[in-house]
């Protein structure tokens, strides 16, 4: 089992479109399973594979940190989301150290293959229906940081830059 590293912001593979995956593998499953290692050693309760440097389209979650709670999804698809919209805090492995509230909708729905490449459908509601949006946004390159106002973000960027001493931000936004 390889420890992942996991990519921090402003990694340029954090904003890139992920490819997805035409057929699973071992290489896959093993993939999946070093990514919920590498979620767990973090505290975290979801990830996406660009996160860890594949620009694939995998995704793990977590809300409870039970194992019987697992979910790992190749090639999501939202297909819809819905209820109403809630506002709440959120975080990401890939920029430590802020945290900012973010508007999602409650309710999400997916689409996608599990890890032995059997197609299924979801419904999630609250904090997993969240974690699935923020790490489907992943797949797309948007980070939690881009669904909050500009000025909001700007100052959340300074914050980041003195916690992490990282200063090559550059124009990204
Ligand atoms: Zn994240």
């Amino acid at each position: 089992m390889a420890v992942l590293e996991i990519r921090q912001f402003p990694d340029k593979i954090l904003r890139k479109k992920a490819e997805p995956v035409t057929t699973i593998t071992e290489s896959e499953r093993d993939l999946i399973r070093d990514m919920f290692e590498a979620m767990y050693l973090s505290s975290g309760v979801g990830l996406a594979a660009p996160q860890v440097g594949v620009s694939k389209q995998i995704i793990v979650c977590n809300p409870t940190g039970q194992r019987s709670d697992e979910l790992a999804i190749i090639n999501p698809h939202v297909r819809y989301r819905k209820g109403k919209k809630v506002k709440d805090c959120e975080g990401c492995l890939s920029i430590p150290e802020i945290s900012a509230e973010v508007v999602r909708f409650l309710k999400i729905s997916v689409t996608g293959k599990d890890p032995s490449g059997k197609d299924f459908e979801l419904e999630a509601e609250g904090l997993l229906a969240r974690i699935i949006a923020h790490e489907c946004d992943h797949l797309e390159g948007v980070l939690f940081i881009d669904r909050i106002g500009f000025f909001k973000r700007k100052a959340l960027v300074n914050k980041y830059k003195k916690k992490t001493g990282i200063t090559c931000i550059g124009k990204w936004y």
